[in-house]
């Protein structure tokens, strides 16, 4: 049995006073049986780190350097993430991959070092609408999963929570079916459990891209979908808490 994750990923927004704003309203709120995480702007985890301290919601970042310290300008370290006190950290999320360009390579890297510093990385796999249309879903996922698999083992999964956020759903309000999100669950289980049927039965498989109280309920009742990764939806906290209800 896998306990349920809902993780907000509150990406570039806000300010100070709303994110303390959303984390006192998140704790005030009834969250359900669901295990919580928020993901908020690296600069505010440090503040936000201790008021969660002693909560049962847990932190999380929006990403980590893929090296350990030194001179890069701009990065910070899992272990700086760990002295904020986060538990999570997303890696590889489609605005990093196409924004920003990271590779295969470069997000395997990163989960690495989230991994080494006793972080949980969230792995964020999922297709473009045109390699949807292409057919080619399957092994778009496959080969950004294949290379965490490489770089770290089979086993490194064991460990970490995967994001399936299909990019043509992000932000746009174009949700996948629920058949739709759990045939790719589906596939990422299978494909775990040809390495180590273990770490595909514990891993949980969170589904991302326009998850909303609407439609949480449905998505989370699918077999392989294990929680959300929620990111508009998680910056109003009746609609996060509507969310976790949902589990
Ligand atoms: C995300 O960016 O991880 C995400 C799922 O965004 P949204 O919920 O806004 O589609």
């Amino acid at each position: 049995m896998r306990d349920s994750l809902i993780a907000g990923n509150w990406k570039m927004n806000g300010d100070l006073a709303s994110a303390t704003a959303l984390v006192d309203a998140i704790l005030a709120g009834d969250r359900g049986a669901a295990e919580v995480a928020v993901c908020p702007p690296a600069v505010f985890l440090m503040k936000i780190g201790g008021m969660l301290d002693g909560s049962d919601v847990a932190l999380g970042a929006q990403n980590v350097c893929d090296r350990e310290s030194g001179a890069y300008t701009g990065e910070i370290s899992a272990a700086m993430l760990k002295e904020c006190g986060c538990r999570y950290v997303i890696v590889g999320h489609s605005e990093r991959r196409t924004l920003y360009g990271e590779s295969d390579a470069l997000v395997s890297a990163r989960f690495a070092m989230a991994l080494q510093a006793g972080l949980t990385p969230i792995l964020c796999v999922g297709e473009t609408l045109d390699e949807r249309e292409q057919g080619v879903t399957e092994s778009v996922v496959a080969r950004q999963l294949d290379a965490v698999v490489e770089r770290c083992g089979g086993d490194s999964l064991g460990a970490a929570v995967i994001a399936y956020e299909p990019v043509w759903a992000i932000g746009t309000g174009k949700v996948a079916t629920p058949e739709q999100a759990q045939a790719v669950h589906g596939f990422v289980r299978e494909r775990l459990a040809a390495l180590d049927a273990d770490v595909a039965a514990r891993v949980r498989i969170l589904y991302g891209g326009s998850m909303n109280p609407g439609n949480a309920a449905e998505l989370l009742a699918q077999a392989d979908i294990d929680g959300g990764l929620i990111g508009g939806a998680s910056l109003k906290a009746a609609d996060f808490l509507a969310i976790a209800q949902s589990v």
